[in-house]
């Protein structure tokens, strides 16, 4: 059969409208492909959604229907998510906390370490369940001149490992610090940290992929690739918005999104095969989060641990891509776990796996150079320059008197253009930086 008669098929079975309006999850499929043949035809629809290839095969999302439509086609392949089958699973899973239970911890540990943790809300879900961030610094309630790292877990609502993993990463935060922790200490008087357990709460509870309205929130952002590249909120999910609105107003320089049915550190592009601008401080990145990790640095399938996210399948309209290209903040995915939605008491030996991966990642943020002014309406761009070979890292807008940007080690020029002055300066980044509060330059100081 050619794939427009394929095609065919699959339009009389969804509709052609259907086509349309962006990736959809009401239906999972894992589709038994080893030569990837059918991969062309899936990907020639917009509400299709190809998530975790693998040797024999990979995951398939879609409208309702799509498992007829697979059917149709002779392909081999097992049902991984409707109503039935989320109903069947749902009381094998009982131990874990609702995301109710999830907001009272959070809430408590806000109560007791109200020196370095503030929780506030982003925004609500489909149901109307608020989407929780933790910041953890000192003087919390202060937007210090400090590197500003994040976390976001549990995006697809049946990956739940990234969830736990950062309500116990918090815990141990806030812990150590009080007893004094010198590492810890550290990494909270020098840094902001911002952590979000869960960007889809709805789907945790129902355990499944998608939000409330099966949408795919981790293919639902601006994608510079495709015709939806422009960087605004029209028509996306709540959760999506709430995620846009929250970058926008900060400055974070590095971050990580964290979800499960694999265990390996995928690193961008996701949409284009070009090589990102900061692609080796990203491989380094991500190797050096793997290598602490037993399943992911001892990998066969993936060597080191570490992939690139095009190279394993292209993923358009990923929040990791988002994050650089429109705000400068360099993302990495992070597989936690193979099995989605492990037996409850597992939770703790694969945080312990992370442990060090997941500190040593926010402390890395560190490795960076930025400038500060006491003008704190100072918006203008700013032009890096890597002195070592030459390389023009690119030309960055920025407001509010402040910029922070990670980079590979080395010496760098920042010409800073704003309100008709300019300001020079070199600087050299190293890791770690045994520099206070990061590496930012005063430019009343030059
Ligand atoms: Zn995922």
């Amino acid at each position: 059969m050619s794939w427009k008669t394929l095609a065919l098929g699959a339009a009389m079975l969804f509709g052609t409208g259907t086509f349309a309006k962006g990736p959809v999850t009401n239906e999972g499929h894992y589709v038994f492909d080893s030569d990837k043949k059918f991969i062309k035809l899936f990907n020639k629809f917009e509400a299709i959604t190809i998530d975790h290839m693998g040797d024999k095969g990979y995951e398939v999302y879609g409208p309702k229907g799509t498992g007829k439509w697979i059917e149709s086609l002779g392909i081999e392949s097992i049902n991984l998510e409707d109503e039935q089958s989320l109903n069947k699973n749902r009381t094998l899973f009982q131990d874990y906390p609702t995301p109710e239970a999830i907001e009272v911890e959070l809430k408590k540990f806000a109560a007791s370490h109200p020196d370095i943790m503030k929780l506030e809300s982003l925004g609500k879900s489909i149901q109307g369940r608020d989407l929780w961030v933790v910041k953890i610094s000192d003087n919390v309630n202060t937007d210090e001149t400090e590197p500003e790292v994040k976390y976001i877990a549990n995006m697809h609502g049946n990956e739940i490992v990234g969830r736990e993993l950062m309500v116990i990463l918090i815990r141990d935060i806030l812990e150590n610090y009080k007893k004094g922790d010198k590492r810890i200490v550290d990494l909270v008087n020098n840094r902001e940290i911002y952590i979000v357990p869960t960007m889809n709460p709805d789907g945790s509870k129902s355990m499944r992929r998608g939000n409330a309205q099966w949408t795919d929130l981790n293919r639902d952002f601006p994608d510079f690739t495709t015709q939806d590249n422009t960087n605004t909120t029209d028509g996306r999910a709540p959760e999506t918005q709430a995620i846009m609105k929250f970058q926008a107003q900060r400055k974070f320089a590095l971050s990580a999104n964290f979800h499960g049915g694999s265990e390996v550190v995928n690193y961008p592009w996701d949409t284009t095969s070009d090589h990102h601008p900061l692609e080796e401080l990203v491989v380094d990145l991500s190797t050096e989060y793997a290598s602490e990790v037993p399943g992911m640095h001892d990998s066969n399938r993936f060597p080191g641990g570490i992939v690139n996210g095009y190279r394993w399948y292209e993923v358009d309209g990923g929040m990791q891509d988002w994050s650089y290209h429109w705000h400068g903040d360099l993302q990495v995915t992070v597989e936690l776990s193979n099995t989605k939605w492990p037996d409850y008491s597992q939770i703790q030996s694969y945080y312990d796996k992370n442990r060090e991966s997941l500190i040593k990642y926010l402390e890395r943020v560190d490795q960076g150079l930025g400038f500060t002014s006491v003008d704190k309406g100072l918006r203008g761009t700013v032009e890096i320059q890597n002195l070592d070979n030459g390389k023009n890292i690119g030309s960055y807008p920025f407001g509010n008197g402040e910029y922070y940007k990670i980079l590979e080690e080395g010496n760098y020029a920042f010409k800073v253009q704003a309100s008709g002055k300019s300001w020079n300066f070199q600087r050299s980044v190293k890791f770690p930086s045994k520099v206070n509060n990061g590496n930012f330059v005063s430019l009343e100081s030059l």
